[in-house]
């Protein structure tokens, strides 16, 4: 099943309403008296990270008994609070989430907050709330929109079980600049206006922008390249019948492909046959490898591979040592990584779990014939002839294999083995655990290929690409490896090799951009670099383009050698943590030292602030 907003009730979707009221501005957060001797915590971004971060602070609040009054001034470029871009819950019910409903839980079990009443899962507010009368079972998919719900139902239920000491004021727009003398001035766009605040914390998400894959000329990048696809509805400008390559084909690339057909009122039959409308353009997906994603059925309790005890001990040993020196992940973590993939995929095969008899058969094989980690990330695809039909060939076999699942096709069961070794691989990375060369290795060379391979889409939506692919609105035609160039004159852009060329009239960029400080790609962290806020993160020889942190979040930059009170969570991390860009509240969870931290500084750094009032 695959949850959608049309199967929740009018009360589940009440929230963006009741966040809506309680939105303020610059002007009456001014002549508000009652803050006035409260301490000021900025949060900058209302994505689910800026959310979990403001529970943690009225957690901590609570189970301190704290008493001393605080203002929480959360800024967001939207009125998205709670849900941020990516779950809003005005987006089509077509994009889903890439994760079956039963992992997803707002709340963080281990440290409860007991103030707040219902404290659900998304599993669980969805049979709350559902207006079928269809099981709700973990294994179920979502569309991020109805997940944009659930989120902002937790942050009303926050809001509706407040510490008596704390408010907050929502405040919608851009922070674009920060400076600091003893307290934080933030600078919003669109206004001259300033407003200050004792401590700040940026969980800014994806604010990053691609770098245009091709040369421009002057200053801006041309109308006919769309250096982000989101939010989706921004691809109705591209023509009906017009040639639109898209770049990268991943998650969003799904996204895109979905938006341009269903989304322009085209249907997918019975059958699982698409029905166009007559509005769609023609896309040309393309990537450096060319290799689609590899989709995946929910991934659930007894439906995972499990991965061996000996390997996860092995990985231990190396995670115990990695106080006293670096790790080199190519030469002691991959061979690790490589022989739990081939027993994964050997042990599958042959229905086993004897290590024996795995053993013995990959004893029997020629080295060249063992199934190793370079088979699982760049396979290669099998030529048909034709690019087109050999790329829906591999896709239409990538689902087939999902469909078999990871207890039953060997190729599934070692893709498991990334996704499940990668919390103990984050423990070697975090704070630049590897060796410089071997950091770059895994962040360059080797994630994207493990994003494609173990932690695509649910089946139903890459079955709607391959149904896309067979009515030719996807054409697989542009070769790999290909350079870009856009024609000033004729405004078009010609993507191929050498060899071939390909003539488009529109590109999008369907990469999900990554903090890269120095290649400039955020101007609000290009503002808080010049402004010395922030240092990029150094492992050695090796920039990852992330800030440098310290273990609870907190900017290592410091002015007239003090620390400054500035703190980060979630994406903007990236690089110096690993695998932080999901859902996940236990993931490299900053914001539960974030909030203890906050109430120790309040307590013990109390300066500027009641000075100037
Ligand atoms: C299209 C897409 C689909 C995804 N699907 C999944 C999924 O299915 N499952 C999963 O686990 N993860 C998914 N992810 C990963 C996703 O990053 C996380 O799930 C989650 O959104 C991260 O939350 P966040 O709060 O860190 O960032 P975001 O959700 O990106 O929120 C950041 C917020 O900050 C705001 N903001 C940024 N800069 C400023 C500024 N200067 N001033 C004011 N506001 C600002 C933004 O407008 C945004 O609202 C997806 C990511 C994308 C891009």
């Amino acid at each position: 099943m695959i949850w959608k907003k049309e199967h929740l009730s009018a009360e589940a979707k009440q929230a963006p309403s009741l966040i809506s009221h309680l939105i303020t501005n610059i002007e009456e957060l001014h002549s508000h008296t009652n803050h006035k001797d409260a301490k000021r915590i900025g949060i900058v971004g209302g994505g689910p990270k800026g959310m979990y971060a403001l529970e943690r602070l009225l957690h901590t609040v609570q189970q301190e008994a704290y008493e001393e009054p605080i203002h929480v001034i959360w800024f967001n470029e939207n009125p998205h609070f709670g849900s941020g871009n990516n779950y809003s819950v005005y987006q089509p019910d077509d994009l889903l989430i890439n994760y079956c409903i039963g992992n997803i839980d707002g709340w963080l079990r281990d440290d409860i907050n007991e103030q707040v009443r219902e404290q659900l899962s998304l599993r669980d507010w969805i049979a709350k709330y559902q207006t079928t009368d269809s099981e709700v079972t973990p294994t179920d998919f979502a569309s991020r929109g109805l997940v944009g719900f659930y989120l902002q139902d937790i942050f009303m239920q926050l809001q509706s079980s407040l510490p008596q000491q704390v408010t907050i004021s929502l405040i919608v727009a851009a922070v674009q600049d920060v400076s600091y003398t003893n307290q934080f001035k933030i600078s919003l766009a669109n206004t001259d206006d300033t407003l200050l605040v004792d401590y700040l914390l940026l969980a800014t998400g994806h604010c990053y922008e691609n770098v245009p894959p091709f040369k421009i000329t002057g200053d801006t990048a041309p109308f006919e390249y769309m250096a982000s696809a989101y939010p989706v509805n921004r691809l109705d400008v591209l023509p009906k019948g017009q040639s639109v390559a898209v770049m990268g084909l991943g998650l969003t690339f799904i996204d895109i492909c979905l938006q341009l057909t269903e989304g322009r009122g085209g249907v997918f039959n019975e059958l699982g046959e698409y029905i166009p409308s007559g509005e769609e353009p023609v896309i040309y997906p393309f990537s450096r490898s060319n290799l689609p994603i590899q989709p995946r059925g929910p991934i659930y309790g007894d439906s995972r591979y499990a991965v061996r005890a000996y390997t996860k001990q092995v990985l231990q040993t190396l995670v115990d040592e990695r106080s006293d020196r670096k790790i080199d992940f190519q030469q002691e973590v991959l061979p690790i990584i490589n022989e739990e993939i081939q027993f994964a995929y050997y042990s599958t095969l042959l229905e086993t779990s004897s290590e024996e008899k795995v053993k013995q058969y990959i004893n029997g094989l020629l080295a060249d014939e063992i199934f190793s980690i370079d088979q699982l990330l760049f396979p290669v695809m099998k030529s048909l002839g034709d690019r087109h039909q050999s790329t829906k060939a591999y896709l239409d076999e990538s689902i087939k294999r999902a469909e078999e699942g990871e207890l039953h096709h060997p190729y599934m069961a070692a893709t498991a083995v990334w996704r499940e070794l990668t919390p103990q691989i984050g423990e070697l990375y975090n704070f630049g655990g590897f060796t410089a060369e071997s950091h770059q290795y895994l962040d360059k060379q080797l994630w994207s290929a493990c994003c494609r391979t173990s932690f695509g889409p649910p089946i139903a939506n890459m079955k709607k690409i391959s149904a896309l692919a067979e009515a030719g609105i996807i054409q697989f035609t542009i070769p790999p490896q290909s350079q870009i160039s856009y024609d000033t004159d004729k405004q078009n852009f010609e993507i191929g090799t050498e060899e071939e060329q390909y003539t488009v009239s529109f590109l999008i960029d369907g990469r999900i951009a990554r903090s890269e400080i120095v290649r400039k790609n955020s101007p609000l962290y290009d503002r808080l670099l010049e402004r010395g806020l922030i240092e990029i993160f150094e492992n050695g020889t090796y920039q990852p383009g992330c800030i440098a942190i310290k273990q609870d979040g907190r900017t290592t930059a410091k002015i007239d050698n003090q620390e400054i009170p500035l703190f980060f969570y979630g994406t903007p991390t990236e690089g110096i943590l690993f695998d932080n860009d999901s859902l996940s509240r236990v993931r490299n969870n900053l914001a539960s030292p974030w909030a203890d931290r906050i109430l120790q500084l309040i307590d013990t750094h109390d300066t500027y602030a009641q000075q100037e009032r």
